[in-house]
C-alpha cells in the first residue's frame, strides 16, 4: 500500500482517517456515532428471521454486532488488507476467539516463545482447560518453529515486533514453515501496527491486535481485533477446521467456509466464538480506538523518531550495560528490522543498568516524566521494572528465561517533546 496520494488505491493515511466510515444517514453526523444501544428493531419477522439464519448482514443485538464496532472493523481490515475483521473487548478476548474457531480439544499450535507475558500465560495455563495445547519456538529462529510441529499442529502464532524485548521476527520465513505444514499463520501485530508492518505481506493468515496499545494509542480503551487475511484455504486443508467446514448445527447445517468463502474466519469468529463466548467491545470504547486511528500515521512516525533518539542516548550512557532496539544497527534483530519494518520498528525496548536489581528500582523512584505502569503504546513516556513488578513471583531462572532478569528497565516512549524524555532518563540515573 503506498502512502503517496493519487496512486490509485488510497494511501495509508487516508485509510486510517476515512475506511469504512461516511456521515451517518440519518443524521448527517460527520464522526461515526457512538450507537450506544443494547439491540435494533426488525423490519418485520422474515427480516428477523434471515437476520437469525445468516441469510442477511445487519445488526440484531451489540454482543454480536453494533455500527459503531462495525467502522471500527471496516478500518482495521483496510488498513491491514483483510477481507474483513472483528473488533472484540480486549487483545486477549481476540486471541480466545482466534483460536477458539480453529481448535478442537487435544489440538495443538506451535508459539515464538518471546511473547506479551500476558499471552505466555494464557496459552500455558487458561488454554490448557480447552485441551488446546502450547509448544514453544525461539522466534530468532524460524527453524525452530518446523521443529516443534506435530501431525496435531493447527496454527502457528508470533508476534511481528515481539514484546517486550523488540525483536523483530523474519516473518517470510516463519510463514513458509506455515505453508510447508498446510496451517494458518497467526500474528500479533500489536508492537508494530499496520503503518510499520502488514504481516499479509509477509504471509500472515490472520492477524490479532491489542487495539489497547498504539492503536487506540491514548492510554483510554481496552479493545482487541482479529483480522481474517482471506488467504487460507479451508476447504482445500489437509487439516479439517471443524467450525470452519462441518455443518453448523446452531445454523441449520450451514457450513461456514463454503457460505463465506474467502471471510469465513472472521464471520465464524462473530457468529459463533463472539455470540456464545461474549465478549463484546463497548462501543464507546470502540469510539475512543477509531478516533485514536485516525493520527496513527502521525503519532507512529513519531514514536519511532523518538524512540531511535532515546535508545542512541541510552546506548552510549555511561550507567547502561545494553540496550535491545532493533532500530540499533549493532542490534541482533537490525537487518530484519529493516527489511519487515523499513519504516521504524516501534518505541518498546528494554534495556540493562550496570547497577542491576537496586538500580532498576532506583531509576523508575527517580523519573517525574515517565509513569510507572504496566501498559505500552500511550502518548506519554511508561517505564517498568520487570524484575521487581510484572515478573515478581518467578524464580531468577524463569526470570532471565523471559527476558525480565534484574537488571532489565523496559520503556515504551511516548510523544512528549525528546530533549524532554532523554533530561527525564539522565536526571533519574544521575541520582
Ligand atoms: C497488551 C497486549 C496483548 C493483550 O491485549 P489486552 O488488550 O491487554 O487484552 C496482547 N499482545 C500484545 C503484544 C500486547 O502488548
Amino acid at each position: 500500500m503506498s502512502d503517496q496520494p493519487g496512486a490509485g488505491a488510497p494511501g495509508f493515511a487516508t485509510l486510517a482517517i476515512h475506511a469504512g466510515a461516511a456521515p451517518d444517514p440519518s443524521t448527517g453526523a460527520r464522526v461515526t456515532p457512538i450507537y450506544q444501544t443494547t439491540s435494533f428493531v426488525f423490519n418485520d419477522a422474515d427480516h428477523a428471521a434471515a437476520l437469525f439464519g445468516l441469510e442477511a448482514f445487519g445488526n440484531i443485538y451489540t454482543r454480536i454486532m453494533n455500527p459503531t464496532q462495525a467502522v471500527l472493523e471496516s478500518r482495521v481490515a483496510a488498513l491491514e488488507g483483510g477481507t474483513a475483521a472483528l473488533a472484540v473487548a480486549s487483545g486477549h478476548a481476540a486471541q480466545f476467539l482466534a483460536f477458539h474457531t480453529l481448535l478442537e480439544p487435544g489440538d495443538e499450535f506451535v508459539a515464538g516463545r518471546q511473547l506479551y507475558g500476558g499471552s505466555v500465560n494464557q496459552f500455558n495455563h487458561s488454554f490448557k482447560k480447552f485441551n488446546w495445547n502450547v509448544s514453544w519456538a525461539d522466534s530468532m529462529e524460524p527453524e525452530s518453529f518446523a521443529r516443534a510441529l506435530t501431525p496435531r499442529t493447527k496454527a502457528i502464532f508470533c508476534e511481528s515486533i515481539a514484546n517486550p524485548g523488540g525483536i523483530v521476527v523474519d516473518l517470510p520465513a516463519v510463514a513458509a514453515v506455515a505453508k510447508k505444514a498446510g496451517v494458518p499463520l497467526i500474528v500479533d501485530n500489536t508492537l508494530a501496527t499496520p503503518y510499520l508492518c502488514r504481516p499479509k505481506e509477509h504471509g500472515a493468515d490472520i492477524v490479532v491486535h491489542s487495539l489497547t496499545k498504539f492503536m487506540g494509542g491514548h492510554g483510554n480503551s481496552i479493545g482487541g481485533v482479529l483480522v481474517d487475511c482471506g488467504t487460507y484455504d479451508w476447504l482445500g486443508s489437509k487439516h479439517r477446521y471443524r467450525t470452519l467446514v462441518d455443518p453448523n448445527p446452531s445454523y441449520n447445517g450451514m457450513k461456514l467456509a463454503e457460505t463465506f468463502g474467502n471471510f469465513a474466519f472472521a464471520i465464524a469468529a462473530r457468529v459463533l466464538g463472539l455470540r456464545d463466548l461474549g465478549p463484546a467491545i463497548a462501543p464507546m470504547n470502540a469510539f475512543l480506538i477509531l478516533t485514536g486511528i485516525e493520527t496513527l500515521p502521525l503519532r507512529m512516525a513519531r514514536h519511532c523518531e523518538n524512540a531511535q533518539a532515546v535508545a542512541e542516548h541510552l546506548a552510549r550512557h555511561p550507567k547502561v550495560a545494553w540496550v535491545n532496539y532493533a532500530g540499533l544497527p549493532k542490534d541482533a534483530s537490525y537487518a530484519v528490522g529493516k527489511r519487515i519494518c523499513p519504516a521504524g520498528v516501534g518505541s518498546v525496548f528494554t534495556f540493562g543498568l550496570k547497577g542491576g536489581y537496586e538500580a532498576g528500582v532506583k531509576l523508575v523512584a527517580g523519573l517525574k516524566l515517565f509513569s510507572h505502569l504496566a501498559n505500552i503504546g500511550d502518548t506519554r513516556s511508561l517505564v517498568i521494572h520487570p524484575a521487581s513488578t510484572t515478573h515478581r513471583q518467578l524464580t531468577d531462572e524463569q526470570r532471565k528465561a523471559a527476558g525480565a532478569g534484574p537488571d532489565v528497565v523496559r520503556l515504551s516512549i511516548g510523544l512528549e517533546a525528546k530533549a524532554d524524555i532523554i533530561a527525564d532518563l539522565d536526571q533519574a540515573l544521575g541520582q
